[in-house]
């Protein structure tokens, strides 16, 4: 033996033999003999301090947790100091800003609207050669707004304007300026506009502007603090930034009617596109556009899937493709084909909350009802000149509608003749005439609501503010604020007698009857052109003005009035039969 080691803590001692081997013996607690012979053999006796060891691992350790715990909180204060700074910057915009680079969607993306594309590529035009308007003194528009159902295609054609364009965009949802705290919004409205100056020449979208632009003003109690600021700051925006500083403000609702009419003023957004919901060749196209990234069987008639998708939106077909394509996939097959798209079809019908008008004898009565507005509004010198007339259901509203152009001269004066009202009272009047006379007075619909609305809003005017009845040159009633949800009982106390009060009811009620007695003599000896006009209708779905009125020339020109005009109320007509 040479020496031995003794290690206390392991209680183990290594024993070194002279020839070099090692050998380790376990010792007991507290065993005193070892040391004692090692003593006497006169054997060197090393004893090796493991605490020491033993505590210097444990400091490491202990450091270790420490430094842990250290880091931990570090990041835990760097979080929540970036919070805090997030909670300062909170009215920095998050507006998306898209590089011309990445901007994909073209015009040729966007199908089934061309009007509305037409009326973009202007906007187009301002921002890569502005010089061209400029030159001659014209100011370009500051602010277009486009109105339309969900899922039209606005959004798409903003994007689309800014690929075209090659200029920056950037995109925010009205949804996003309306936070937690009053005075968010305004300060991202600045944001997003100075943002925005920094790029000129470049495009602001404002997406579901209704979500700020709403009416001020409106319900009692004075309505949302926050949001009108909001709106106040963005209305002082557009006027901040000069003329032709080559920042054009898109916006893009389907609630036009709630808007703030300080929105609507020149200057502001002065130009306003209506996106309708695609005809039946609309619809054509754009699942023409939608089938370019997907193969299609060939026995697929795409026009005979735009035939069976009456009021379906850009995106409900893109939808219906879509669905397709994965039923496809699932399939295994290679081709989306009919039957994928069969399928698929029933599938987005179920979930969707407007049914396309399928039902054909709902389809006619609402036909009717439309081709007498806009047959009236045609025949009617005083009248309005139709737009278009359609069946596709309009955003949140049933049915279809008949569109009239405003007489421009008329808006431009800001004079409204009473010749001009009167034809309004028989053209709004003119839906449930239609129903009359075909249908007969039992059959007539609460479809007309809407426009027994506007009857009495117009009667009412005429009578009590405008001097147009036999009640005299004054005016009974003052103009009223408007928006005021109880404005009836702050209009305070009338300034006329009971009596008078009666007669202004008599004259009101007198002018509505006129005036549907009036519609329903345009409409019954014209009973021949209502069919053909409403045949056409269900068949194309939309008649555009110019058309109608070519249609309606005709007939009058060729031998009317009819051989031998129906009488109204006889017969049943078409609804009661089917
Ligand atoms: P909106 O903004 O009017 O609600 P979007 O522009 O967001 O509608 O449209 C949603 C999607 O539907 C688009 O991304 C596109 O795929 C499809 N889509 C809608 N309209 C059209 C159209 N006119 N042409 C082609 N695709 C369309
Ligand atoms: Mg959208
Ligand atoms: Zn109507």
């Amino acid at each position: 033996m040479r020496d031995l080691d003794l290690s206390p803590a392991r209680r183990e001692v290594t024993v070194r033999y002279r020839n070099g081997q090692t050998a380790q013996v376990s010792i007991f607690h507290n065993d005193q003999t070892l040391l004692q012979t090692a003593q006497q053999a006169r054997v060197p006796l090393s004893v090796r301090d493991d605490r020491q060891e033993a505590a210097t691992a444990s400091f490491v350790a202990n450091g270790l947790l420490v430094l842990v715990l250290l880091l931990g909180l570090g990041v835990l204060l760097r979080r929540s100091a970036q919070m805090a700074n997030r909670a300062l910057g909170f009215g920095r915009t998050q507006a998306r800003v898209q590089e011309t680079t990445s901007a994909t969607v073209r015009f040729e993306d966007v199908a089934g609207i061309a009007e509305a594309k037409q009326e973009l590529q202007e906007v187009v035009t301002f921002l890569r050669a502005p010089e061209r308007y400029t030159a001659v003194g014209a100011k370009i528009p500051k602010g277009v707004l486009l109105v339309g159902p969900p899922g039209t295609g606005k959004t798409l054609l903003a994007r689309a304007i800014a690929g075209e364009a090659g200029v920056p965009f950037f995109s925010m949802a009205a949804s996003e300026f309306v936070e937690l705290f009053v005075g968010v919004g305004a300060s991202r409205v600045r944001d997003l506009f100075r943002k925005a100056k920094a790029k000129a020449p470049c495009i602001i979208f404002i997406d579901e502007i209704d979500a700020v632009g709403r009416q001020r003003g409106a319900g009692i109690g004075g309505g949302n603090d926050e949001r009108e600021q909001t709106l106040n700051q963005l209305l002082t925006e557009m006027d901040g930034f000069e003329d032709n500083s080559g920042v054009i403000l898109l916006a893009a609702t389907n609630r036009a009617d709630v808007l703030d009419s300080a929105l609507m003023r020149p200057g502001r957004f002065d130009r306003r596109i209506t996106v309708d919901l695609p005809d039946r060749r609309g619809r054509e196209e754009i699942l023409a556009v939608h089938a370019r990234s997907r193969p299609l069987a060939s026995a697929v008639n795409l026009a005979d899937w735009a035939a069976r998708t009456p009021g379906f939106s850009g995106a409900d077909l893109a939808n219906l493709l879509n669905e397709a394509a994965i039923l496809t996939a699932r399939r295994q097959q290679q081709e989306v084909d009919d039957a994928a798209l069969t399928d698929a079809l029933e599938r987005i019908t179920m979930g969707l909350s407007v049914a396309p008008l399928q039902d054909s004898a709902k389809k006619r009565l609402i036909a009717y009802h439309e081709i007498g507005h806009a047959l009236v509004t045609t025949l009617l010198p005083a009248a309005d000149k139709l737009d278009k007339v359609t069946l596709l259901p309009r955003a949140g509203g049933v049915g279809g509608f008949a569109r009239t152009l405003p007489d421009e001269e008329m808006l431009d004066s800001g004079l409204i003749t009473r010749a001009f009202l009167k034809a309004r009272l028989v053209v709004a009047l003119a839906g449930r005439a239609a129903e009359l006379v075909v249908f007969g007075p039992s059959e007539v619909t609460q479809g007309a609501a809407g426009d027994l609305d506007l009857v009495a809003q117009i009667s009412r005017t005429m009578v009590t503010r405008y001097g147009f009845s036999s009640l005299g040159p004054l005016a009974l009633e003052s103009e009223s604020g408007e928006v005021f949800l109880g404005r009836d009982w702050l209009r305070g106390d009338p300034q006329y007698s009971e009596q008078t009060g009666r007669r202004i009811d008599a004259q009101v009620q007198d002018l509505a009857r006129r005036a549907l007695a009036e519609a329903v003599a345009l409409l019954a000896p014209r009973r021949v052109l209502m069919d053909q006009l409403v045949d056409l209708l269900i068949l194309e779905e939309t008649i555009e003005g110019a058309r109608f009125r070519e249609l309606v020339t005709r007939h009058e020109q060729a031998g009317f009035p009819e051989a031998d005009p129906p009488s109204p109320h006889q017969p049943p007509g078409r609804l009661v039969s089917a």
